[in-house]
């Protein structure tokens, strides 16, 4: 199964993703982590992503398509995938394309996650991640067990320095001019679903669980 997660920032990709992808047994290829471990180890392409993300731009294309399909070209692909943050615009979603084009693969799914824009700046400015494990929390809606303590290794939570104000505000704009366009892109290949995501997870999950759920 071959399955893309659209949605702004906040709208709860990551988290869906990571039931999606336990269930499915396939790989979560989230653009934004790989840019955030590069960032954390330091390499080339960290320090190039960081001027970026820390803006709340997008990282240029040709590095971000490149980035995929290294990624996507990789055994555990072979089964399937998810990708959470990528596309994210018109000109991404045609690289993807060609690739898959010339793999003779097709995605399965696009997965439209839409929430109301008060509410994504209220998840943003709340989030608190794991920098060990990648575990996501929330301050008021999900919050850790110890304040500020990740439940699952101990570690220390952070705040990602994106998401502050200045950033979040700076990357919803950015969803509209740059990211929205795709609902219309994939609007015509007939993929694209609608999921009403100011739902709690759970039933998030379950309406994700009813359009893709047969095919596992
Ligand atoms: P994205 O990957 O789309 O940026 P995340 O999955 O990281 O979004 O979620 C953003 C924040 O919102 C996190 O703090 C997460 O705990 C919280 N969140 C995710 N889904 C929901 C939901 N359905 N209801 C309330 N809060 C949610
Ligand atoms: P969120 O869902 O909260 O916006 P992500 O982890 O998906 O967070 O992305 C964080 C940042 O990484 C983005 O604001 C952008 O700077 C960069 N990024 C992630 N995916 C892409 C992509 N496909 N193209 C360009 N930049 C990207
Ligand atoms: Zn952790």
């Amino acid at each position: 199964m071959r399955i893309i997660l659209l949605g702004p920032p906040g709208a709860g990709k990551g988290t869906q993703a990571e039931r999606i992808t336990n269930d499915f047994k396939i790989p979560h290829i989230s653009t934004g982590d790989i840019f955030r471990y590069n960032i954390k180890n330091n390499t080339e392409l960290g320090k190039l992503a960081k001027q970026y993300i820390d803006k709340g731009l997008l990282v240029p294309d040709a590095v971000t398509n490149k980035i995929v399909e290294d990624r996507l070209s990789k055994d555990d692909c072979k089964n399937g995938f998810l990708l959470d943050g990528y596309p994210r615009n018109v000109s991404q979603a045609e690289s993807l394309e060609k690739f898959l084009a010339n793999e003779n693969l097709k995605i399965d799914h696009v997965l439209n996650i839409i929430v109301d824009r008060d509410s994504l700046v209220e998840r943003l400015s709340g989030r608190r991640v794991c920098p060990s494990c990648g575990a996501t929390y929330h301050v008021v809606t999900k919050p850790p067990k110890i304040e500020g303590i990740c439940d699952k290794c101990g570690e220390k939570l952070i705040q990602r320095t994106d998401d502050n104000i200045e950033s979040v505000l700076k990357r919803l704009e950015v969803y509209e001019d740059e990211t929205k366009p795709l609902i219309e892109y994939y609007s015509k290949t007939n993929l694209i679903r609608n999921i009403d995501g100011n739902k709690p997870v759970n039933e998030v999950y379950n309406d994700i669980q009813a359009l893709i759920g047969d095919d596992k």
